[in-house]
């Protein structure tokens, strides 16, 4: 198994840069073969907090890269109110870390790739279609995607690998 991050590019922009911090997080994810997404929240062009999915570690399903990286955010900042900050994750959020990002009501999300079965930014659900009351969030998706679902893609194809025993 490859134990060096598998991509090689030149970030052509901020959101690209951003991506690829958080696709570093989604390979550590990968390596603890955990299913690869990583997150980075940015506040003043600075990353404040980092994230990889942490699920079969902590055996919490609710151990998200976007949950862990809003927490240790919120600790940065010593505030639940996330503003001015952007929050770069590999994969379309799932409900519950759209959900967490309204409540923290963090402004900017850019995401990599869409999520068929969890994605709540229209894959499975679209909670930020309707305007909500208080609190509007600006998206960017797309972000490096191709990279976000390849890591996705390998991580899948070796897990039914090693269950058949061919690793
Ligand atoms: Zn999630």
């Amino acid at each position: 198994m490859t134990t060096y991050f598998p991509f090689t590019i030149v970030p052509q922009n901020d959101d690209e840069r951003f991506m690829l911090e958080a696709l570093k997080q989604a390979w550590k994810a990968f390596q603890n073969k955990e299913v690869p997404v990583g997150a980075v929240l940015v506040h003043n062009g600075r990353i404040i907090a980092r994230g990889h999915n942490q699920v079969e570690m902590l055996k919490d399903a609710t151990a998200h890269a976007e949950m862990l990286c809003i927490t240790a955010g919120e600790v940065a900042l010593e505030n639940w109110r996330l503003a001015e900050t952007t929050l770069y994750t590999t994969i379309e959020p799932c409900s519950m870390c759209a959900g967490a990002l309204l409540l923290t009501r963090i402004p900017t999300l850019v995401w990599g790739a869409p999520d068929i079965r969890h994605g709540a930014n229209g894959s499975w659900v679209d909670l930020f279609a309707q305007q909500h009351p208080t609190h509007s969030v600006t998206i960017r998706k797309g972000i490096l995607g191709e990279m976000c679902a390849t890591l996705m893609r390998d991580f899948f194809l070796k897990r039914r690998e090693d269950k058949d025993g061919k690793n």
